[in-house]
């Protein structure tokens, strides 16, 4: 791969500097405003192009688009109708925000097609079916088998030969800016070592990436590595919201339930697989070998830079970790083959989480749990406020972006707050 841009794009919208959202990008999302219905749209700099309007317009005349696909309240019939298509309705957008391309640029229509991004409401990307989180980083799960099993066999021994997963909860997964509100249920009094019930003591997040599937297949049917990508349209930023109180008592023998279905937030627009093209990296070196069925014959890792933030009430966002989606031990062809090797289903608009996106830094945990190590020890914020865990009134953003030879892909804010227990 060549480390110099293969060609310079420029856009006649105006683009902030470090704007998440240039031409390189254009992700997917649903918004409404004031004036509008839900509809989808594609975001560039502090703007939204309202696909509805463009297909109005006559711009993608030529596709023959099902009628009203871009006025759905998800992407979902968008992204089920292939890659094919999609893929196209991006290029078409970005060849009309080009700098030199007036058709767009000098309609009489452009007002109407460009919404401002602060005045709209951003929902839920997709209906989302089924979700699965994964554990696929190494550190993390390292750092979880150290504090609640046992530091000299932190990893178990399946860890390395399969991508370990669990099934979540779909129904509480939900968009940026909507609050959570603490959980209770039971856990172990540390001092006492008693069963006690109330609210969550340990409210922590978990710093992720999840990946969104535009494609279905059949029941017993199964996805080799080599075609994974074809059955991924894009990503999101991913809060794996987690009460490590409650997990820690109930996650024996069954796995994680009450500690994890409670929320899961993501952020609100869908940057496909297209954009993050030359951000692909070789993942680290995977040793044992792997099954065949899990072998790659081609880098399915993306150098993405995350970060994590708290911001407690009344106070500035501080930055509390950054790690690399590049780190990560299992990558996504690995993670859906595994999936779906069984003769497991997949549905358009299934959503898989990496699993909490560790490194080897301290710096680099992605969740109190780790940052703390268990609450061992404090968190300090640039305020000076200490944290162990995520109290009420507390604010988690995270942020996530690629960034090589001056071209910037991002995926915006993800942004919860977090209020008292009921
Ligand atoms: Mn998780």
């Amino acid at each position: 791969m060549s480390d110099s841009p293969t060609n310079t794009l420029n856009t006649w919208v105006e683009v902030p500097k470090n704007s998440d959202f240039t031409i390189y990008n254009l992700p997917f999302g649903v918004f409404q405003n004031k004036r509008l219905s839900p509809r989808i749209g594609v975001a560039i700099g502090d703007k939204i192009v309202d696909l509805s309007v463009l297909d109005q317009e006559g711009f993608f005349s030529d596709m023959f688009l099902p009628e009203g696909v871009f006025l759905n309240e998800s992407l979902n019939e968008l992204i089920g109708l292939g890659k094919v298509i999609t893929r196209k309705i991006r290029e078409r957008v970005q060849d009309l925000l080009l700098e030199d391309n007036e058709k767009l640029r000098d309609h009489s229509a452009r007002g109407k097609v460009m919404v401002n991004r602060k005045e709209a409401t951003m929902l839920l990307p997709v209906k989302i079916g089924d979700y699965t989180d994964f554990y696929s980083s190494l550190e993390h799960a390292a750092n979880v088998g150290k504090m609640f099993r046992d530091p000299e066999n932190a990893l178990l021994p399946n860890w390395k030969h399969l991508p370990v997963g669990y099934h979540g909860r779909a129904s509480s997964i939900i968009a940026s800016g909507t609050p959570i509100i603490r959980p209770k249920g039971q856990m172990k009094n540390p001092e006492s070592n008693t069963l006690v019930f109330g609210p969550s003591k340990k409210l922590d997040f978990e710093l992720e990436l999840a990946f969104i599937t535009g494609k279905s297949t059949k029941l017993g049917d199964s996805v080799s590595t080599a075609d994974a990508e074809d059955y991924i349209f894009g990503f999101v930023l991913f809060n794996d919201w987690s009460a490590r109180d409650i997990q820690a008592w109930e996650y024996v023998p069954l796995g994680p339930f009450l500690g994890k279905n409670f929320a899961s937030s993501i952020s609100p627009w869908v940057v496909t697989l297209e954009a993050l093209e030359q951000f692909r990296e070789t993942g680290p070196p995977q040793e044992p070998e792997v099954m065949s069925y899990l072998k790659c014959d081609k880098p399915h890792s993306f150098d993405i830079q995350l970060e994590a933030y708290i911001q407690p009430e009344e106070e500035k966002s501080s930055k509390v970790c950054s790690s690399n989606f590049k780190d990560m031990y299992w990558n996504v062809a690995q993670q859906l083959a595994h999936h779906t090797v069984n003769g497991c289903n997949i549905n358009v608009g299934d959503m898989m989480a990496s699993g909490t996106i560790s490194g080897k830094e301290r710096d680099s945990f992605g969740s109190m749990l780790e940052l703390s190590w268990n609450g061992s020890e404090v968190v300090k914020l640039e305020s000076g406020t200490e944290r162990k865990f995520i109290e009420d009134g507390d604010t988690v953003l995270m942020r996530g972006f690629a960034e090589k030879n001056g071209v910037r892909v991002g995926f915006g804010e993800l942004k919860t707050k977090v209020l008292p227990a009921k």
